[in-house]
């Protein structure tokens, strides 16, 4: 049985906040209300304290009061995860937010980043390099939650998943020591983190291998989406045989308002998002073929990296209503396009989706016991999220998404990206992690056998 926050006596609150650089929000400070708000408006956790953590040090003595007052303790990086695994009710959150740092190293292109940092962080400064990470496609995503789920994005084909350029990492484990762990130190936790989730400890900075990548070409096409299944068909195939320079993922959604022309605001369509990273001066023969196909509308060109990264923040700002459901797929077969056809037509707000990503090319290349990331044969992690400002949706996009996944998940690979998913029990868990579900049980035993860190997709230890 946990203790509560109120039940911790006031010496050991002074004692523990004379020992850290950042500062403790109770539930009676101002700043309460705003300090609980994750990017999912969905939640509304109540937590009874926070640590805003600003240094190691700070990590070290949260860590050590969490485990020495047995209170429930959460871990938040950048705060976007789905299920609001970045929060407890009435326990202790761990706020990495004020741990934040960007150092890049041009003499092997790597670059060093703070457990509470957030993708476009990352990128504004890895591309004054010319240089950039693999990560998601949304950059107002943590670098914490995304990186230690595995890490799905526009350069996952080319680079691989953001964990296969996960070079090292320094964390705080449950009895409070601090390891730096890597291809060569602590190997079993270096395996473990790569897909395993926040399960071992509190990542206070992350080593990445950085790519040469400053310019690209990128941007959607749409069709319409009575053409989906002729669409996704052709896109299989096409993706699947050309170079792994050539990503983008395909989606089923309503065209908002702006920045589009009129004429498509507010019609369901099947989008593809592309991302070239390759040789320019080939793009336009690589790319004919998708404009042979007619889409209604195409606007694809030059741009910056991180200009494609964050295409879509704007579109979805913090604090709206945000319900998941994820599974990796193998084929894309006629079973599975009709399904697409016929809940892509039925799309119940503007901002509700489907998306498919490749993970074929480098990101197939990888065992699938290599790291946790179970799913390296499966060609798509698909995801669909019911969204809508308005929390009097909330039901409305909730069934849309669990019914449209009910329909495709008996054709899917089982499991699903941890990443996409909510809270949805042991089960699901352990389908994602599959045959490395008992490794990461292992290595939980050995470093948190207590499971101090259990407010994630946890890998329960008994
Ligand atoms: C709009 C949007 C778009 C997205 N697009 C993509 C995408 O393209 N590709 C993709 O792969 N994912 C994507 N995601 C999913 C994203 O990877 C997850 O939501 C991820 O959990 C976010 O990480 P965070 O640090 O922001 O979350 P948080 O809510 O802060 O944390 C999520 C989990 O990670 C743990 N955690 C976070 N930081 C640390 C740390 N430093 N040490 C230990 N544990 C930590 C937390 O305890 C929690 O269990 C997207 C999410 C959103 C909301």
């Amino acid at each position: 049985m946990k203790k509560a926050i109120k039940d911790i006596d006031s010496d050991t609150l002074k004692s523990f906040a004379s020992q850290l650089k950042g500062r403790l929000v109770f539930p009676s400070d101002a700043t309460y209300n705003d300090t609980r708000k994750v990017y999912n408006g969905m939640i509304d956790k109540h937590p009874g304290l926070f640590a805003m953590c600003e240094t190691t040090e700070d990590v070290i003595a949260a860590v050590n009061f969490g485990r020495d007052n047995n209170i429930l303790v959460a871990i938040r990086g950048g705060g976007h995860n789905g299920a609001g695994l970045g929060l407890c009710d009435e326990g202790f959150v761990i706020d990495l937010s004020g741990l934040k740092f960007v150092d890049v190293d041009t003499t092997n292109n790597t670059v060093k980043v703070g457990g509470g940092n957030i993708w476009n962080e990352v990128d504004a400064v890895t591309h004054e390099f010319g240089l950039a990470v693999p990560s998601g496609m949304v950059s107002s995503t943590g670098v914490g939650g995304l990186t230690l789920g595995g890490g799905v994005g526009y350069l996952s084909r080319k680079y691989g998943l953001t964990i296969d350029n996960l070079l090292e990492a320094e964390m705080v484990l449950a009895d409070g020591s601090f390891v730096t762990v890597n291809a060569k130190e602590h190997t079993d936790l270096f395996w473990a983190i790569r897909g395993g989730g926040g399960n071992f400890g509190v990542v206070t900075s992350f080593k990445f291998q950085a790519h040469p990548v400053k310019m690209i070409k990128g941007g959607p096409t749409l069709w319409p989406i009575e053409r989906v299944e002729e669409i996704m068909a052709w896109y299989d195939n096409f993706l699947q045989n050309g170079p792994e320079e050539l990503s983008g993922f395909i989606a089923t959604m309503i065209i908002p308002e702006s920045p589009f022309p009129a004429e498509l605001h507010n019609k369901q369509f099947c989008a593809i998002v592309w991302c070239y990273v390759g040789d320019p001066n080939t793009f336009e023969e690589l790319f004919q073929p998708v404009l042979d196909l007619n889409p209604v509308f195409a606007h694809v060109g030059d741009m910056p990296y991180p200009a494609l990264q964050s295409m879509f923040d704007g579109l979805f700002p913090s604090g709206m209503q945000w319900y998941w459901r994820a599974d990796f797929f193998d084929t894309l077969t006629p079973d599975i396009t009709e399904q697409h056809l016929k809940f892509g037509s039925n799309i119940p707000t503007p901002l509700s989706q489907m998306h498919l990503y490749p993970i074929s090319g480098a990101a197939s290349r990888v065992g699938a016991k290599d790291t946790p990331w179970a799913y390296r044969g499966a060609k798509y992690a698909g995801v669909i999220v019911g969204v809508d400002p308005d929390p009097k949706n909330a039901d409305k996009i909730t069934n849309w998404c669990k019914e449209y996944w009910e329909a495709l998940h008996p054709y899917s690979s089982g499991g699903a990206y941890s990443n996409f998913m909510m809270n949805e029990g042991e089960d699901r868990i352990k389908a994602s992690y599959k045959h490395n579900y008992e490794r990461l049980l292992q290595i939980k035993k050995q470093y948190d056998a207590n499971n101090l860190f259990r407010v994630n997709q946890n890998i329960k230890p008994s």
